[in-house]
């Protein structure tokens, strides 16, 4: 596994051929995959979800819930140390952006209207997303 210093260091050109063009949209374009289209959404395996980018361990299938929103939702990431939130003001919203922390990828969002007693609600795009069945 490279270090976060030099993953944060890549070039736009590593991202370009390490990715598909597909991810290589949402996690370095900032995409969102339309709703109802990612691989995981309805998934219920068990096993650990890693960051597509970089293989960083974000979000447990056992935090993952069934929410109507289309994409992939999780309760709480798998360590807080993974996943860095940062304010977004893009598109006229107010919203949080959930980025890889090992690598810069953009991940999905986190909004405040998940199961309780956590309350968040993780909303990540399948394409930024490699999951590792145990
Ligand atoms: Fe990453």
């Amino acid at each position: 596994m490279e270090t976060m210093d030099t993953l944060h260091e890549k070039p736009d050109s590593y991202w370009r051929e390490k990715l598909t063009p597909e991810q290589y949209a949402i996690v370095r374009g900032k995409g969102t995959e339309p709703p109802f289209t990612g691989e995981y959404t309805f998934s219920k395996e068990k096993g650990m979800y890693m960051c597509v980018a970089c293989g960083q361990a974000l979000f447990l299938s056992d935090t993952k819930f069934e929410s109507s929103s289309g994409w992939p939702s999780f309760s709480d990431p798998v360590n807080r140390e993974n996943v860095e939130l940062r304010p977004d003001t893009s598109l006229g919203m107010r919203r949080t952006e959930v980025v890889c922390t090992q690598c810069g990828a953009h991940l999905g969002h986190v909004f405040d209207d998940g199961p309780q007693p956590v309350g968040k609600r993780y909303c990540i795009n399948s394409l930024a997303l490699k999951l590792e069945k145990p």
